[in-house]
């Protein structure tokens, strides 16, 4: 089986490059913002009369004639994309402007647009980028997409298939997965329980300082910003960036191992922000939480196991062994959870993983990759229902 997969580099443009590129993002820049502007006055065009539209542009105008058409031409792609995500994918608003001090430069370019020579990545305008190869490409690109991050570093990730690995088959290993504060991922199978790392709570007096020199360095609205105060949130951001990365790393290599090694995997369906209200170690465990379920599913929906996203609601007041649900809710301090009906004793967490894998399961026959489903073993009180029991409950998205 073929994947089509992205391979990211770093890029090492040089002075004129850079230039050069960050003048083309100001050209697609302003198509995207005549494209949404075009939305906003009611013509609404599709992409096939936007390039029409370019077509045109690029006859009158010198100026954005001498920017590359395959960028353009990708550019009012992406919109086209962004627009159609925002009629169908819940909760996307309309593509928006993109302002020159805070959008990030980004250009996609398809085989017409760019090849690799020697080494280097030559795009239109005689640019050629160094690449950092830190690992082999499978195979020739199909196309590639060249942005800046809000450090200032540049990439290049580039579409290419290859070989898809498929993992051992792991017929009959199940795991639940209850996420936390303290201990990020708990799991019916302790060997797979992730702790909290806190890797940004570790670099939280480091970012702090330079937020205080931020403060300190900020200057009054409409007065353009100091060298200092640009180098302190420099420094804000790279710290930032780091404990992102080690977040990401370990949420990596913790799913790739799960999903090896399960053939089911039930998930909470935790929302980010359900922990963020209070404080700033929740903000970290949110962010941690939320790199791994991420890659959890990702890898999870590609090596084909069922992945199933159990709504979080009860999963700590229901009894994983007999299934009923406590009347109370159960305080953030217990963490021992006592069945009142068959009176089965476990830790909260632990509950709440077999919980949501015993949810899961229960509509398994039915969900075939990532599917929703109710987090009770039945809807009403407190009376027992038996592992053995037809699933009654409904499946749908909630
Ligand atoms: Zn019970």
């Amino acid at each position: 089986m073929v994947e089509t997969v992205r391979y990211t580099y770093r890029l090492r443009p040089g002075r004129t490059a850079q230039v050069a590129l960050l003048a083309e993002w100001g050209r697609c820049r302003w198509l995207w913002n005549e494209a949404v502007h075009q939305q906003k006055t009611r013509r609404k065009p599709m992409f096939g009369k936007l390039s029409k539209m370019l077509t045109e542009a690029r006859s009158r105008n010198t100026w954005l004639r001498e920017g590359s058409q395959v960028a353009q031409q990708q550019t009012l792609r992406t919109y086209g994309i962004a627009l159609d995500c925002s009629f169908t994918v819940k909760g996307r608003g309309r593509p928006k402007i993109k302002r020159r001090k805070d959008s990030l430069p980004s250009l996609e370019y398809t085989t017409r647009g760019f090849r690799i020579k020697d080494g280097r990545l030559c795009l239109p305008g005689k640019v050629a980028v160094a690449v950092v190869w830190s690992r082999e490409l499978p195979c020739d690109p199909s196309s590639v997409r060249v942005y800046r991050d809000n450090l200032g570093h540049w990439y290049a990730s580039f579409v290419v298939k290859r070989e898809a690995v498929t993992p051992a088959a792991a017929d009959g290993c199940v795991i639940g997965i209850d996420w936390g504060v303290k201990t990020t991922a708990t799991t019916t199978n302790t060997d797979f329980d992730l702790p909290h790392l806190g890797h940004r709570q570790r670099c939280a007096a480091e970012r702090a300082k330079a937020q205080r020199a931020m403060a300190r360095r900020r200057r009054p609205k409409g007065v353009a910003p100091s060298k200092g105060y640009l180098r302190a949130k420099r420094q804000a951001a790279r710290i930032e960036k780091k404990a992102a990365r080690q977040n990401t790393h370990d949420a990596r290599q913790w799913a790739a191992r799960v999903v090896d090694a399960h053939h089911l995997i039930a998930v909470e369906d935790f929302k980010p922000t359900f922990l963020a209200k209070s404080r700033m170690a929740r903000k970290a465990a949110d962010a941690a939480i939320g790199a791994c379920k991420r890659e959890l599913i990702y890898r999870g929906k590609r090596a084909g196991r069922q992945v199933v996203l159990v709504p979080p609601a009860y999963t700590t007041m229901t009894c994983s062994e007999c299934g009923a649900r406590a009347n109370r809710r159960l305080g953030l301090g217990i963490r021992i959870f006592d069945c009142a009906a068959c009176g089965y004793s476990a830790d909260r967490d632990v509950n709440a993983a077999r919980t949501i894998l015993a949810t899961a399961e229960r509509v398994r026959a039915s969900a075939d990759d990532v599917r929703h489903s109710i987090a009770s073993f039945r809807d009403s009180g407190s009376d027992a229902v038996r592992a053995g029991n037809p699933p009654d409950l409904p499946v749908g998205n909630r």
